[in-house]
């Protein structure tokens, strides 16, 4: 198969969310975890194509989201996409935890696989927060393979934060399962 990994946000001017307590922010974490996700997939015989916003890694030749990620990932002709990213609540820090997967509502391989994603990650400890229609987002509505968002964990959650940093080569490795 032909994956895409986008992991979320940039590692520059555009972090995404942030844990100020613990100096970490969404981009690097999901870079990191999206550069683990790659070397399994590609040890299991998959083609990967890889892009984050900043250009980090990848070819995009405009920074809009649209032309630049959705449209990388479509001129690629992927089988399967996965944007990875790291949740936030504006509230109370430990007021939100867990995992949610979104895919296009009327994409039965999109639901699987958001299904499985689910399972995969709630083993490792996260709570369950369940697959979601996530048609509002250009990710998995633009984009012409079967896309899966994940938000793999609350960064500001004291559980979710140390699972997110610690154990990265488990989320990884989940995800990889789960894509198979
Ligand atoms: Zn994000």
């Amino acid at each position: 198969m032909k994956i895409g990994i986008n992991p979320g946000h940039d590692t520059g001017g555009h972090v995404g969310a942030v844990n100020p307590a613990k100096g970490v922010d969404e981009g690097h974490i999901v870079l990191q975890i999206g550069i683990l996700l790659q070397e399994i997939l590609q040890q299991k015989g998959h083609e990967v194509v890889f892009i984050q916003q900043d250009n980090l890694r990848g070819e995009a030749p405009y920074f809009n989201y649209k032309d630049s990620v959705v449209g990388f990932l479509n001129a690629q002709h992927t089988d399967v996409n996965i944007s990875l990213h790291c949740n936030a609540w504006q509230g109370a820090d430990e007021d939100a935890e867990g995992t949610e997967t979104f895919y296009y509502s009327t994409n039965e391989k999109g639901l699987a696989l958001a299904a499985d994603i689910q399972t995969e990650l709630v083993r490792l400890g996260f709570a369950n927060r369940g697959v979601k229609h996530g048609d509002g987002q250009s990710f998995v509505r633009d984009t012409t393979a079967t896309s899966v968002l994940v938000e793999i964990g609350f960064i500001r959650n004291s559980h979710d934060v140390n699972l997110l940093l610690n154990h990265q080569k488990e989320i990884a490795e989940a995800i990889a399962r789960a894509i198979k």
